[in-house]
């Protein structure tokens, strides 16, 4: 005669109020840089003269107001068209890239505390502006207002 196993009991408790946990800056490409709005334009990565990113496909382009996740921030002049060619390792659809002429920034974002908190990056975790967001940082979880 077969036996059927006994069923296990699975307790499932209920988690109240538990807050999601928050991403770190690490994790979340947390970084804040004087004198900037994120976009392309202060991007070593942009070919300004002919726009594109040395990121994307030569197919691609990318505009003074663009930005992405991989945003970097320097002097995009040293990016000469014809000499620095796109490499085709990333394109726009996987960096996340938008347009926007305001630039990106906390302050514009919905996830932004005005506190210098932020609901989706840990404040506290290892970065720039130890113990706080600040309104003029930016990551890659931005989302505009
Ligand atoms: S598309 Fe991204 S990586 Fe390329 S220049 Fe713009 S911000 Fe930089
Ligand atoms: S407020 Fe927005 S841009 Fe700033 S750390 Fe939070 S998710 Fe990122």
């Amino acid at each position: 005669m077969k036996i059927s196993p006994v069923p296990k009991t699975v307790l499932h408790v209920p988690v109240l109020n538990a807050a999601p946990k928050k991403a770190s800056k690490t994790d979340a490409g947390y970084v804040h840089r004087i004198g900037t709005d994120y976009r392309c334009i202060d991007c070593w990565k942009f070919i300004a003269e002919t726009e594109q990113c040395a990121e994307y496909r030569v197919t691609d382009s990318a505009k003074v107001n663009g930005t992405c996740t991989e945003w970097s921030f320097n002097n995009p002049l040293v990016m000469i068209a014809g000499v620095v060619v796109p490499n085709g390792a990333l394109s726009p659809e996987v960096t996340g890239y938008t347009e926007d002429p305001k630039g990106t920034k906390c302050i514009r974002c919905v996830h932004f505390d005005p506190l210098g908190f932020c609901e989706r990056v840990d404040e506290k975790s290892i970065g720039d502006d130890p113990g706080e967001i600040n309104p003029n940082a930016c990551c890659r979880f931005q989302k505009p207002k």
